[in-house]
């Protein structure tokens, strides 16, 4: 700027409050969106260097937007499905921020796999033998573990013999608020003891790319 001083050239800054509401801005997003979502313009419509034939369907994408996308994504779905969960009236009145403010900064930190996880178990839609025989999915209800009752997620976490140390690490973790499903299921902390429980019993399977090589 400093160089253009004297030549006849004049330069205006305004300061803007934010992008919000801004028209191109907004536009710039919404096809960056669209871009993050797999969608590329016609490829008559790119320059010359983006029209190879080498590059047709393989435009690269930004890592972090997609990720963000994906999590938009899933938050859109989730919302949705747990709004229609005839579970959402019955958990509301002991979650009471349904569907919760903190939902974004609760998954942001973790896989896609360990937030389906914890929001399976919370709306009782769990890869647990009671719910599978329920939705036909498992010959019986029973719990494959010690064969001595349904596999209820309150079973699992709370009665289950089979998974008496991992109860243990996540007694001694949670304090207290252990009896308390809501925290383990819902409050930040407890969400991570919780899952740190869950990968102990082994039972569900989080994470595929963490399976041992056959
Ligand atoms: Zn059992």
């Amino acid at each position: 700027m400093a160089d253009t001083r004297g030549a006849g050239f004049s330069l205006d800054l305004h300061w803007v409050a934010g992008h919000e509401g801004a028209t191109w801005n907004e536009l710039t997003d919404a096809r960056a969106k669209q871009a993050a979502q797999g969608y590329s313009s016609h490829s008559a419509l790119l320059p010359g260097v983006l029209r190879a034939p080498s590059l047709k369907g393989k435009l690269p994408a930004s890592k972090s937007a997609v990720l963000q996308q994906q999590r938009a994504d899933l938050h859109k779905q989730w919302t949705t499905e747990w709004m229609s969960s005839p579970r959402y009236g019955k958990l509301r009145t002991f979650v009471p921020s349904l569907p919760y403010k903190g939902f974004l900064e609760l998954t942001a930190s973790r896989s896609k796999a360990a937030s389906a996880a914890i929001f399976r178990f919370r709306t009782r839609h769990t890869p647990l033998n009671q719910h599978l025989h329920r939705i036909g999915s498992a010959e019986t209800p029973l719990c494959p573990g010690c064969l001595d009752g349904d596999e209820t997620v309150q079973h699992f976490i709370y009665e289950c013999p089979e998974y008496d140390q991992a109860r243990q690490a996540l007694r001694r973790a949670a304090g207290r608020a252990f009896y308390s499903m809501a925290y383990l299921l819902s409050d930040k902390k407890g969400t991570r003891h919780f899952l740190q429980f869950l990968r102990a019993t082994g039972r569900i399977q989080m994470d595929p790319r963490a399976q041992p090589r056959r």
